[in-house]
């Protein structure tokens, strides 16, 4: 019986893409510890790929399509979020949430913060100003209306206090929400502490 020849992708290797005017760098490696599926992550402009060992080019090449797709539609949603859209949000979850009673002076999306997700000053010049990292633009709805519930809730507790902590919980999916930041700040070798 004849065997079919398959070709097998190299170990390594990185292929460039387009996203509109922004060029994304798929960053493939194998990765002997998976059996089957493949894993990724997008870091910026950057999607790091792992495959296993046994797959063929051909495949894993149909694999690596999916996932550029994929990433070019969170792009586009991640587009489509701006300030205004981050105003109506924290209203809605004051209003919802924390019975229209807090306040502050501007949220709004920044892209300098490269660690924190979201930050809320309190007092100064500042007072109430809340930045939200558009490195969450991408995330889960529920992840990004738990960093907003977060910093809002801010506004009445400036701390991390067991009374901030049972305000913010007003919020339903908080838990759930905490876990995923968790397993974020786990892939980056971080502290979640440090992230919100
Ligand atoms: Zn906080």
């Amino acid at each position: 019986m004849k065997k079919r020849l398959q070709t097998t992708p190299p170990d390594k290797f990185a292929r460039q893409v387009s996203d509109g005017a922004v060029t994304l760098t798929v960053e493939a490696t194998k990765d002997n510890r998976l059996r089957k599926s493949i894993r990724w992550t997008l870091k910026q402009e950057t999607i790091q790929v792992r495959f296993p060992a046994h797959i063929s080019t051909a495949e894993l090449d149909r694999l690596l399509e999916d996932i550029i797709d994929r990433v070019r539609k969170q792009r586009a949603r991640a587009r489509q979020q701006n300030d205004d859209d981050l105003e109506q949000r924290a209203q809605a979850i004051n209003t919802r949430y924390f019975q229209s009673e807090l306040q502050w002076h501007t949220i709004r999306w920044v892209g300098n913060m490269k660690r924190r997700l979201g930050s809320c000053t309190e007092g100064g010049t500042t007072d109430g100003d809340i930045r939200i990292s558009d490195r969450i633009k991408h995330w889960p709805d529920y992840v990004i209306d738990y960093i907003v519930a977060h910093e809002l809730a801010h506004r009445k507790y400036p701390n991390h206090s067991r009374a901030f902590w049972d305000y913010v919980a007003r919020y339903p999916h908080t838990e759930r929400a905490r876990g995923f930041i968790d397993g974020i700040a786990f892939a980056e070798g971080d502290d979640p502490e440090a992230l919100i």
